[in-house]
């Protein structure tokens, strides 16, 4: 619920767009929090509600979940969608990944038609430099009847002008008319802003991608990817594991000194040092040092994009039983 009873409060936003397109980046950069939500299946689905607070001004940010779509095909997509219908928030930010624009003008265009207070951050311009892709932010402008800024929220290019704009005066906008085939429109708009200087910019990509979920390839890369990286969490914690175990169990003889020596009767002792302490030093010198290592490594596997191709992978063998290749990575 948009709260509307603080003075400084300038306008809320929520911010819409495609998963991994930065919008938690953004989020976090303009309200100074620390959010990060994983994107793959059985994740719990909710808003995160932040503020930005610039010369005594208050935004109010509603970070919705990421979908490609508002088809209503999931919970995220009917959460975003049912956000967005309600008209709490005086305006949708919906942040667009430069490198593939294309895919994302769809929820552009699809928001539009459901309201026309939008602006359009147009975010990883550094990644599209990269690539050689340039888009031409105010033709896009022209063409949507919205405003569009350009930015790089990881290095925190562009994002002032765009926190300048939310704190005056809202505008009115007059946008396009969304047609009823957004696909073939989000294509033909994409044509006429966004210029590929390397016509094989995707190729090393669109390259490792065939291998990564080749028939041929991809399960045993998966295999031996999924097997290395339980190798290094199982073997590699043994030894911080045995570290941690050593330094508090020398702690304990420690600790029943303590009991001792203030003559402490021997059921207390026995329960606190022998059941409490020896229980919590167990788990934590057992559980702690994998999830340790095992959790950034996952995340590197997210980061680099390899864990959507462990789903394409599975898909086939999930819909045997009845479920989706998605649901690989919860499992
Ligand atoms: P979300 O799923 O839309 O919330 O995306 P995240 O905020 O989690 O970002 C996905 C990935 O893109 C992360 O690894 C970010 O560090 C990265 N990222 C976000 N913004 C930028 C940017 O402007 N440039 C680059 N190069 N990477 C970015």
């Amino acid at each position: 619920m948009s709260v509307r009873c603080d003075n400084n409060l300038v306008r809320t936003v929520a911010l819409a767009g495609n998963p991994n397109v930065g919008k938690s980046t953004l989020f976090n950069l303009l309200t100074g929090m620390h959010q990060h939500t994983g994107n793959w299946t059985g994740k719990t689905v909710g808003t995160a509600t932040g503020e930005c607070k610039r010369k005594d001004k208050v935004i109010r940010l509603i970070d919705l979940p990421g979908t490609y779509s508002l088809n209503s095909h999931s919970e995220e997509e009917e959460i975003a969608k049912i956000y967005i219908e309600s008209g709490e928030a005086d305006e949708v930010a919906v942040v667009c990944d430069a490198t593939c624009l294309e895919r994302n003008l769809i929820l552009v265009l699809q928001i539009l038609a459901i309201t026309s207070s939008v602006i359009v951050c147009v975010n990883l311009l550094d990644e599209a430099r990269k690539k050689g892709i340039k888009v031409d932010t105010k033709a896009l402008s022209k063409i949507l009847g919205v405003p569009v800024f350009g930015i790089s929220a990881r290095k925190k290019d562009g994002t002032d002008a765009l926190v300048e704009y939310f704190l005056n005066e809202k505008e009115e906008y007059n946008p396009i008319i969304v047609e009823e085939d957004v696909v073939k429109q989000a294509e033909q708009i994409s044509k006429q802003c966004v210029i590929y200087k390397k016509s094989d910019y995707t190729f090393r990509d669109r390259h490792i991608d065939r291998i990564l979920t080749s028939k041929v390839f991809g399960f045993p890369i998966m295999f031996i990817l999924l097997a290395i990286i339980f190798w290094i969490t199982i073997e590699g914690a043994n030894y911080p594991s045995k570290l941690l175990s050593n330094l508090l169990f020398a702690f304990e003889s420690e600790l029943m000194g303590f009991f001792n020596l203030i003559n402490a009767p021997v059921w207390l002792s026995g329960m606190l040092v022998h059941g409490v302490y020896r229980t919590v030093a167990w788990v934590v010198s057992v559980m702690l040092p994998p999830m340790a290592i095992f959790f950034p490594l996952f995340t590197l596997l997210e980061d680099f994009g390899y864990l959507p191709r462990v789903a394409f992978n599975l898909d086939k063998c999930f819909g045997k039983c009845g479920a989706c290749g998605k649901q690989a990575l919860t499992m």
